[in-house]
């Protein structure tokens, strides 16, 4: 089979397989994106983040990552909910509603490397699958496959799906048929830098991640600094605010992957029920969920914070 054939048809597999979005993009060094990270990390805007200050080579070029590689087959999928959390109840993240997805991911991308072996066959494909699971730029690389640009919130934005979609990859060895990097929508519109509760979004487009309440509820281990406290708008496990005013979200639709539906009862805790939770009934009650990733002490804080400032503005 011929490349342009074959990578028409990874991408049908890809459907097939559940992905709502896939394109190839050619593994080489993403030189502007190392530069622009290596001018990031500079300035401290990783905050406690320091495992991104290692393997920057591998981190833009996958080819140091994983040998031999190619080509990389970049995924998304969606997981926009139908029903959103009412305001009122801690926020969630909405990737966090229903199971981790890494796993859910990873299968589908090995399912899809099978049927890349099978469309070569005889023909002996290798690769690997990664979603947020290896240095990985991997929403340049979902640009560079063609998939969407890379907003002024520093999401990646397809046109159809918006930016609630889990980016995955498969790095193989074989050459394909390359996308067309996607040129940058945003235009004049700047709804994300307005809606940022903490100015975390730059003027020049650039996240500082040490005020954005995403990282200060998920990755930050220390407590959350006293000037953020009155700024975290109810919100518990990350946070989505920056796209939710996003125009390209609003024609957003419904995921219909089961594992990201709403675990029952998740969306309705209020602060004092989070408070209340046990380590054991924490992890009991949410046995698949990326929430764990913040950990029980960083949650049980959080709505303590969040509590005491409901109390404050009612
Ligand atoms: S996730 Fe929230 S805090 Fe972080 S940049 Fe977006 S709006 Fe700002
Ligand atoms: S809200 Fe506007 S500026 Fe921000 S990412 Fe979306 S389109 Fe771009």
């Amino acid at each position: 089979m011929d490349k342009v054939s074959l990578s028409t048809q990874i991408k049908i597999e890809a459907k097939k397989l559940g992905f709502s979005a896939c394109g190839i993009a050619q593994a080489n060094a993403l030189t502007t994106d190392a530069a622009y990270l290596k001018s990031w990390l500079e300035s401290g805007k990783h905050g406690s983040m320091q495992y991104m200050e290692r393997h920057i080579d591998k981190r833009t070029d996958p080819r140091l990552l994983v040998e031999n590689t190619k080509s990389l087959v970049v995924v998304l999928l969606n997981y926009y909910p139908e029903k959103k959390q009412e305001e009122k109840f801690p926020q969630l993240a909405k990737f966090a509603y229903g199971d981790d997805y890494h796993d859910i991911i990873k299968v589908k991308l090995y399912a899809l490397l099978e049927k890349i072996n099978s469309l070569c066959y005889p023909e002996k494909v290798c690769g690997r699958a990664f979603t947020d699971s290896a240095p990985i730029l991997e929403r340049q690389w979902a640009r560079q496959a063609g998939l969407g640009w890379i907003g002024k919130n520093g999401n990646l934005i397809h046109p159809t799906f918006g930016s609630f979609c889990f980016i995955g990859e498969l790095l193989i060895d074989i050459s394909l048929s390359y996308d067309i990097p996607m040129e940058n929508h945003c235009g004049k519109c700047n709804k994300c830098l307005s809606a940022c509760p903490t100015n975390a979004i730059n003027e020049n487009q650039s996240i500082d991640a040490t005020k954005c309440i995403s990282y200060l509820t998920i990755e930050h281990k220390q407590p959350i600094p006293k000037q953020f406290h009155a700024k975290l708008t109810n919100q518990l496990f990350g946070c989505d605010c920056c796209q939710d005013v996003c125009p390209w979200n609003k024609k957003a639709v419904a995921t219909t992957v089961q594992e990201f539906f709403p675990s029952k009862g998740l969306l309705t805790l209020t602060s004092n029920d989070w408070i209340a939770l046990s380590e054991e009934q924490f992890a009991q009650f949410l046995p698949f969920s990326p929430i764990k990733r913040a950990g029980y002490k960083k949650i049980t804080d959080t709505a303590v914070l969040l509590h005491r400032y409901s109390s404050n503005r009612s």
